[in-house]
């Protein structure tokens, strides 16, 4: 054997005794996730292609879709049932509104969805902008797109970043798409499928926060993708070890974590430690620089959960400053 073979055969050695070999998801999963929340929805209109591509671009771990349908079934990307407080729906078809002065996404086809202008958040009553510094209300050109369009544009900046940033779909208001007489978890599973996410490993992430409809898509419809648990309510955090029986995580509020601060210092409840007692990942809502509520700065909010509460990712509107906080604890 010549000495540069067996130069090859050390290093071939050394590589394989020194590259220990981790299961995909396992590798993904241990380090905290950032999740974007509607987008990079912080710095551009909400669940719009830009905010989309603005948080691929950031290097998020996942980009979060709500789900909803149109008239015709098709799968559409924003955050409500309703349409009034990010587009110009009042303006274009003043008469389609129900009783309640509402305007609905499952009243009107894909088609009539597509020629409606989207822009950041306001109040209907008002037309008050909702987060002020945010981007400015009825600026540049935005629309609205279907999950299967969003799913494209992040598995093509894929393909053409060379990064693995995966989606985190919510199923919104099944009881209501039922009402309607519409299947909205077995379209949006379809969708999913069609697109290669079908199990723990396809880096998808699916949440509701209807437990039953939750179980059901776990028990029923047979599942195999990862599944959240949203909680909202108090009386859902005593419910997890139900929530475990089919999720793999809980999606809760972050006020669900904090207890009280105490000489400068936080103390948590026992949610995160519960929970991961029984297996379950908790990423909690919503990150927001621009709205602080118990912190006095985002930095601290960043400190308290994700560090010392111990959560393992953040649905975040400012993914940016997320992902730079992580990196420097060296996660
Ligand atoms: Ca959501």
């Amino acid at each position: 054997m010549s000495a540069k073979n067996v130069l090859l055969l050390f290093v071939s050695v050394w590589c394989l005794l020194s590259c220990e070999v981790v299961p995909k998801k396992e590798l993904e999963m241990k380090k905290k996730i950032v999740i974007a929340h509607r987008g990079a929805s912080g710095y551009l209109p909400e669940h719009t292609l830009a905010a989309k591509a603005m948080a691929h671009a950031m290097n998020v771990d996942f980009i979060e879709q709500d789900v909803v349908l149109s008239k015709d079934g098709v799968p559409v990307v924003i955050h409500d049932i309703y349409l009034d407080d990010v587009t110009d729906i009042a303006m274009k078809f003043p008469d389609r509104k129900r009783k309640d002065d509402r305007y609905y996404v499952i009243d009107f086809t894909f088609d009539e969805l597509k020629t409606l202008r989207v822009t950041e958040r306001f109040k209907p009553q008002t037309g008050e902008q909702v987060y002020k510094n945010r981007f400015p209300k009825w600026k540049s050109n935005f629309k609205i797109h279907s999950l299967q369009e969003e799913i494209e544009l992040i598995q093509g900046l894929n393909l053409s970043t060379g990064k693995t940033v995966g989606i985190y779909p919510e199923i919104k208001a099944p009881e209501f798409h039922q009402k309607e007489g519409k299947k909205i978890a077995e379209i949006v599973l379809k969708v999913l499928s069609d697109y290669g996410y079908q199990n723990k490993k396809d880096n998808c992430i699916l949440q509701c926060f209807d437990a039953k409809e939750l179980e059901r898509i776990r028990k029923e419809l047979k599942s195999e993708l990862f599944l959240v648990q949203l909680i909202e309510f108090p009386e859902e955090v005593k419910q997890l070890a139900y929530f475990a029986t089919y999720a793999d995580g809980i999606g809760s509020w972050y006020k669900q974590i904090l207890e009280k601060k105490v000489n400068g210092k936080w103390q948590f409840t026992a949610l995160v430690a519960n929970a991961h007692q029984l297996g379950l990942k908790v990423h909690p809502y919503t990150f927001r620089a621009d709205a602080l509520n118990d912190f006095s700065s985002f930095q601290e909010m960043m400190q308290a959960l994700l560090i010392e509460a111990n959560v393992d990712g953040a649905f975040t509107d400012f993914p940016d400053l997320v992902v730079q906080f992580l990196k420097d604890k060296n996660y």
